[in-house]
């Protein structure tokens, strides 16, 4: 089987890793040729388009910011879409939109091209262990032979169906949730700290009774440490995805009023601190707004 991997980021690159040690053979593509060079070094091929980088290969994984890089990387004359043979299977694992997720499954079905979108819980450290959650979506028969290359790069795969959408849908449940734990946990230790008790004391306790999760275990130390930087997930990657969420309540009705409050926070966070901090610094304004 021949696979490429498009999008050399904080996740590609992981991922991209162990696909290459896993199987010793891989293209790969990233808008800045730079960030490939480890990669090559370990013996990948450096592709120069998203179209070589597609042609031929049965298989072409993407991870990309956001929507329209993923938008640009699949146009145009050196596209993916281009170079990507009938048959061939596209598996897309960037957070994205629902409706782009849609509108994916068309433009590869018109084409003859295969489609599975494969979101994935876990940060760029759970990235490299190979220990991702991957929320995977699309036709069976895709899913079983995308199986052995997920199985490289993820302790567990959940098939949520063969509607592609399904997978962003709950990726961007997902996200809402962790943001709220993240929200919730760092109003909760601003009380705490603001009472006498130290942020520490209190994680320990919760964690110890009844948020005994990886989120609250995992941010928590993230927020009594006051550890932003470097960001393992880009404050403004986690605004999109809140603004995603956002297009899909309103598309489905569904009111959701507390990922207004998540969104405005973000905001705040991004407006105050920059671009290059985590989305847990989210936590930085919870604890400035209440005067700590
Ligand atoms: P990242 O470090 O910012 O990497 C983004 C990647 O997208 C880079 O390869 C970048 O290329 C590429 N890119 C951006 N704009 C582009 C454009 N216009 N054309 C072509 N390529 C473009 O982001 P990340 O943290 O790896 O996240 C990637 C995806 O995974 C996102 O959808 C994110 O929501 C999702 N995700 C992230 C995490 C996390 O903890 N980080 C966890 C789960 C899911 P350059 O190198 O040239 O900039």
């Amino acid at each position: 089987m021949q696979v490429s991997f498009i999008g050399l980021g904080n996740m590609g690159a992981a991922i991209a890793a162990n696909l290459l040690k896993a199987r010793r053979d891989l293209t790969v593509w990233n808008r800045s040729p730079a960030r490939a060079r480890p990669l090559i070094e370990a013996g990948a091929v450096l592709a120069a388009t998203p179209r070589e980088a597609a042609a031929g290969r049965d298989v072409v994984f993407t991870m990309l910011a956001d929507d329209s890089a993923l938008d640009s990387v699949l146009a145009g004359d050196q596209g993916l879409l281009e170079g990507l043979g009938r048959g061939a299977l596209h598996v897309s694992m960037s957070t994205i939109a629902v409706a782009t997720a849609e509108r994916l499954c068309e433009q590869h079905r018109s084409r003859g091209q295969r489609f599975l979108c494969a979101p994935v819980f876990g940060r760029p450290e759970a990235a490299a262990a190979g220990e991702l959650f991957i929320i995977a979506a699309g036709d069976r028969a895709d899913q079983t032979l995308a199986q052995p290359l997920f199985q490289a790069i993820g302790q567990r795969v959940f098939d949520v169906g063969e509607t592609p959408p399904a997978a962003s849908l709950v990726k961007l449940c997902g996200n809402f949730m962790i943001l709220s734990a993240i929200e919730s946990m760092a109003e909760a230790m601003a009380l705490a700290e603001k009472g006498g008790v130290s942020k520490a004391q209190l994680l320990q306790v919760l964690t110890g009774t009844l948020f005994d999760a990886p989120v609250f275990h995992n941010y928590g130390k993230a927020l009594v440490e006051s550890r932003f930087r470097p960001a393992g997930f880009a404050a403004p990657l986690g605004l999109k995805d809140m603004r995603l969420a956002g297009q899909s309540a309103e598309a489905l009705r569904v009111p959701m009023p507390l990922l207004g409050v998540l969104r405005d926070h973000l905001l705040q966070t991004i407006a105050v601190e920059g671009d290059d901090i985590d989305w847990s610094g989210i936590g930085r304004t919870v604890a400035r707004n209440a005067g700590l």
